[in-house]
């Protein structure tokens, strides 16, 4: 069963991460790191004892559609309103609207845990908080006043309606309508796809953010504004009105994160209230909607980030669990009775320190990413370049870390073996539940195109450049440190920045020169090169740390084995952007 790493991660935060700095400079206000540490305990806790235990169950029996009414798996409800009870779900919204303000640090770490507890569990929060965040930045002050206070205790939940049938990752073709009242309200009709949380049964409301055209919207995404359809309708004294025009229609049979309600709803079709169409309020300005949710993708796409660590823990902890009972043959060097624990293997071995290093590697990224958020809201000459950094770091951590969790979930089906395979192991379900991941909020492909041509211009190109700089510098105090555990990982982690610093010279003028094809060929590719270079350089970093604290070498070894096992990864994957377009085009024909 998951236990919450809190140590690891606590120490993640404060010393790989950025934390322990900010902290000190007091860019975090007056929080302090008995506070932190009290916080991560608990969320822990909660994810361990609470959630965790409930995760199977919510996959077994999935989330049904009866009468029209969405049923969620036993134990569910209960657990959601022990856990808005906690007072999580505002961990990090205003203080105005009953949030406690607290950093994105401790909220993407407390995320992780319940993610590892429950993924399908989780996900509706997660869209809740980004509905809480596009409200709060773009509603007006009445829909603020009306809705932000019950969303942020979790009294009601939010919804994200972007996805129609036709309209995934382009949704500049999207067609549901929206109609301007005199009172100055509008009516929605038409169709989504894919709601997260559409239709449940732990809240008396449901608020949906959706995406809809105005009749003299101009084409594209430019014609796009966002409207907020309560499933009830709110009296002016707050109480709950109408039944508004919308209802979920079916709900979809997935690979996995059954618990999770996935909804086909339909806005306006007559079927409730007294006049058709769904009754919904602006966000914004019209046509203007797009531009208000990008303003939390970034902080939305980091969430499903830490899905993936939170997979790839929950994995790896099991897989570690496994191996050290399953005993088969005799390893080399085994001098114990009897058959060895597959541990001892050194293929399984291999397997568990991949698992491992991806796991802590994409987590320091990700909580990296969140430090830049934090950083960037400081106030001060400093805010901008932290908000580049976070603008740069959100596609790799969405990215890499997602993909991590299905490379590490399947390693832990293997571990398994045959049993892995089986169901009641729980290995399986991990691999399941990963796959959405690196799909659903931007998928991994379109995070390569927003990497390569949107964030490695950023200040033409100084941005990126730097960092590597700074990553440099990990690699100068690895070997400065004289520390022989490190063994090769200074040499290697050069070469990876080597590499990365090519890379990215050749998709700066790629880009600059207009070749998009070019340039496009080989951005996953990129992606991943600059994910696994920063999982070297972090993994080191935490080594270091570990170093100056005098205690055992653990972190240092880690490091060693990623830099010494997986870096050498990043040389082809620079062969890959810097020569594989040609190939890829003559090849073209191919596909028919
Ligand atoms: C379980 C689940 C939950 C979801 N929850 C929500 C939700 O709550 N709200 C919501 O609005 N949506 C939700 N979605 C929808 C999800 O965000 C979309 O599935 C996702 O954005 C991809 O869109 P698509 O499925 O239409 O795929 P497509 O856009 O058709 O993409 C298909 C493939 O083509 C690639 N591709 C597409 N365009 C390009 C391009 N320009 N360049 C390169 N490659 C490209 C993609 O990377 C992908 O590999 C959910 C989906 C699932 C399965």
């Amino acid at each position: 069963m998951y236990k919450a790493p809190v140590d690891e991660i606590s120490f993640t935060l404060k010393h790989v991460a950025g934390m322990a700095g900010a902290l000190e400079s007091g860019a975090l206000g007056d929080l302090g790191e008995d506070l932190v540490d009290a916080i991560l305990s608990e969320a822990g806790r909660f994810a361990t004892e609470e959630v965790a235990p409930l995760g199977d169950v919510g996959d077994r029996q999935g989330s049904r559609l009866v009468d029209g009414k969405v049923e969620t798996p036993d134990g569910w409800r209960d657990l959601y309103h022990n856990w808005i009870g906690g007072g999580w779900n505002g961990l990090t919204a205003p203080e105005e609207f009953g949030g406690q303000n607290l950093p994105h640090m401790l909220h993407v770490a407390a995320m992780e845990m319940w993610n590892a507890g429950s993924m399908a569990f989780a996900l509706g929060p997660t869209l809740t908080m980004g509905a809480v965040e596009a409200l709060e930045k773009h509603g007006s002050e009445a829909l603020k006043a009306t809705y932000l206070p019950k969303m942020v205790s979790g009294e009601w939940t939010g919804t994200m309606n972007l996805t129609e049938p036709h309209a995934g990752s382009d949704l500049g073709v999207l067609k549901t309508r929206a109609e301007r009242r005199d009172d100055g309200s509008y009516r929605i009709f038409g169709q989504k796809i894919f709601i997260t949380w559409g239709e449940h049964d732990f809240t008396d409301n449901i608020v949906h953010l959706v995406l809809a055209r105005l009749p003299d919207a101009p084409a594209g995404t430019r014609g796009i504004s966002l409207f907020l359809v309560p499933k009830f309708l709110v009296n002016a004294d707050g109480s709950l009105g109408e039944r508004n025009d919308l209802f979920c229609h079916s709900l979809e049979h997935k690979l996995g994160i059954h618990g999770s309600p996935t909804c086909t709803m339909i806005y306006g079709d007559g079927r409730f209230g007294a006049e058709k169409g769904a009754v919904g309020y602006l966000i914004g300005e019209e046509n203007r909607g797009l531009a208000c949710m990008f303003t939390m993708m970034n902080n939305a796409r980091l969430a499903v980030g830490m899905q993936g660590v939170a997979i790839a823990d929950a994995a790896t902890q099991k897989a570690i669990a496994f191996a050290k009972e399953r005993t088969q043959g005799k390893a080399p060097g085994w001098s114990g009775q009897g058959m060895s624990p597959i541990i001892e293997h050194p293929d399984v071995a291999r397997m568990l320190l991949t698992m491992k290093a991806l796991t802590q590697g994409s987590r320091a990224i990700a909580y990296a990413c969140a430090h830049a958020v934090d950083m960037g809201h400081v106030e001060g000459d400093s805010a901008a370049y932290w908000q580049e950094r976070s603008s740069l770091l959100t596609p790799i951590a969405k990215s890499f870390a997602t993909d991590a969790g299905v490379d590490v979930a399947s390693l832990g089906v293997q571990v398994h073996g045959g049993m892995g395979f089986i169901e009641e192991t729980g290995a399986a379900r991990y691999l399941r539940d990963a796959r959405i991941a690196p799909i659903y909020e931007g998928t991994n492909g379109i995070q390569a195109i927003d990497l390569v041509t949107r964030k490695l211009p950023l200040s033409g190109g100084a941005h990126v450049r730097g960092f590597i700089a700074e990553l440099r510098e990990i690699a100068s105090a690895v070997s400065a440190s004289n520390r022989e555990g490190f063994g090769q990982t200074a040499a290697r982690l050069d070469a990876a920045l080597d590499d990365l610093t090519d890379a990215t010279e050749w998709l700066l003028a790629a880009v600059s020169a207009g070749q998009l094809s070019e340039a496009l060929a080989g951005a996953t590719a990129y992606q991943r090169l600059f994910g696994l270079a920063l999982t070297g350089a972090y993994l080191a970093k935490g080594g270091l740390a570990e170093a100056s604290d005098g205690k055992d070498e653990q972190r240092i070894a880690l490091s060693r084995f990623a830099a010494e096992n997986m870096l050498a990864e990043t040389s082809a994957l620079k062969d890959r952007v810097v020569t594989g377009a040609d190939s890829l085009a003559a090849a073209r024909a191919v596909l028919g």
